[in-house]
């Protein structure tokens, strides 16, 4: 019987491991590795900083895919044999025949010196559910939210959490009191998708009374400051940060990476210069053809890479042509606050690449909270 291997059980692993179980049944071994025990939904992070989500909601327990006869192994890879199809973990090794490898970034925060003592990395669960607990105990001051460098997974993400924190403080009848920041490496926010929805968000900011300082250089963290280049200091009572991103060790010791640690694929199979061995998610080094810069990571391309994946791996399976192709297509919706979000898509393999942006609506946060509720059910 063909094994297939899925290495991570967060977005991009989950999915995989769904579709590909489904189409083959019991004619092939899925096997999904992850160090943790639980998935997280990342997505509702945001609703968890401001208390809208308790932490308890948005995670499932990866051990529940075993009902859908998706075998679950509990352990840290370690290395990949990738000439002798085998993984090694701290628990055993994994042989297989195709390899799924969505083992997504870690944070490094040694990037920005301070970051690990000053800060709050909103982008990590257990940091997320200390942030609630420190707004709920913030009564005025400064709080700036920094963003270390790029590329970062989901670009609206800083800019959703800072939405969200205004409406807590306004609900909380306070916001007068309090000053908030976002601080960018970007020209721009969301400068990937081109000056006009650059601009949009922009004046988003600005009429919910939000500071942006853009095209800043992070140098380090003070107890209470963000340091910039050029001695720029920006004094804060709170200090939250989303820190550098890079790949788990076990990809980056590999022969499949790029200079920045990431995994190079065909950009419309997935499939890496080792034959049955494919990278999705955001450890993918995905470029926009037009720009050449890397595509935006977030979980729904993470998703559509899993189904082209996993419907080409069974395809081959049962002794068919891969037929599927991943098209660069994905949508997202910010939550903007007080019941109301944004629609945007993009289209980054069209030369060049088209985006849409809708103004806040109470439908796009509909369709949001009904994609968790979706996300949570549907999967696990
Ligand atoms: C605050 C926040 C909000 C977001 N909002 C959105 C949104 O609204 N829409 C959207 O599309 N995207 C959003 N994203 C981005 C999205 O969560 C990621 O892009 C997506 O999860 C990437 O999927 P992945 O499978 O590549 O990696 P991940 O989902 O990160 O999964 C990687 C998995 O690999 C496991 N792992 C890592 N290393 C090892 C190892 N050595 N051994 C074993 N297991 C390992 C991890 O435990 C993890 O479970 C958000 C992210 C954040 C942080």
């Amino acid at each position: 019987m063909k094994r297939t291997l899925i290495l991570g059980g967060g977005s991009g692993g989950v999915v995989a491991a769904n579709i590909l179980k489904k189409l083959v049944g019991r004619t092939m071994r899925v096997t999904l590795v992850d160090r943790e025990t639980n998935h997280y939904f990342a997505s509702s992070y945001p609703r968890v900083i401001i208390g809208e989500r308790q932490p308890n909601q948005i995670i499932k327990g990866l051990k529940s895919l075993e009902n859908k006869r998706i075998e679950f192994r509990h352990c840290e890879v370690k290395e990949l044999d990738l000439a002798g199809h085998r993984v090694i973990t701290d628990k055993h090794d994994l042989e297989y025949d195709y390899l799924i490898i969505s083992l997504g970034v870690e944070y490094n925060l040694d990037t920005v010196p301070g970051f690990r003592e000053n800060a709050f990395n909103v982008y990590d669960f257990q940091d997320v559910v200390k942030v609630n607990q420190k707004l709920r105990e913030f009564s005025a001051g400064k709080i700036v939210l920094f963003i270390s460098s790029l590329p970062y997974k989901c670009p609206p993400g800083p800019y959703e959490i800072m939405l969200l924190i205004d409406q807590y403080f306004r609900q909380r009848g306070i916001r007068h009191k309090v000053k908030l920041t976002v601080v960018t490496p970007e020209k721009s926010p969301e400068s990937l998708a081109g000056p006009k929805i650059s601009q949009k968000l922009r004046k988003m900011l600005l009429d919910r009374g939000i500071e942006l300082i853009a095209e800043a250089k992070i140098l380090a963290v003070e107890k209470n400051a963000l340091i910039l280049d050029h001695d720029a200091k920006i004094p804060a009572d709170l200090l939250l940060g989303i820190a550098s991103h890079w790949t788990p060790q076990a990809i980056r010791n590999t022969d499949l990476v790029d200079k920045n640690g990431f995994i190079n694929v065909d950009p419309f199979t997935l499939e890496t210069k080792y034959k049955g061995v494919y990278a999705i998610g955001d450890a993918a080094a995905i470029k926009t053809p037009v720009m050449g810069v890397y595509a935006p990571k977030a979980g729904i391309f993470a998703h559509m890479q899993a189904k082209v994946v996993a419907r080409n791996i069974a395809s081959m399976a049962q002794g068919s042509k891969p037929e599927s192709y991943y098209d660069g297509k994905g949508f997202c919706i910010i939550n903007t606050g007080f019941g109301q979000g944004c629609y945007t898509s993009v289209h980054y393999y069209k030369k060049p690449p088209t985006f849409t942006f809708i103004r806040p609506t109470k439908a796009a946060y509909l369709l949001k909270v009904g994609f968790e509720k979706y996300w949570l059910n549907c999967w696990f």
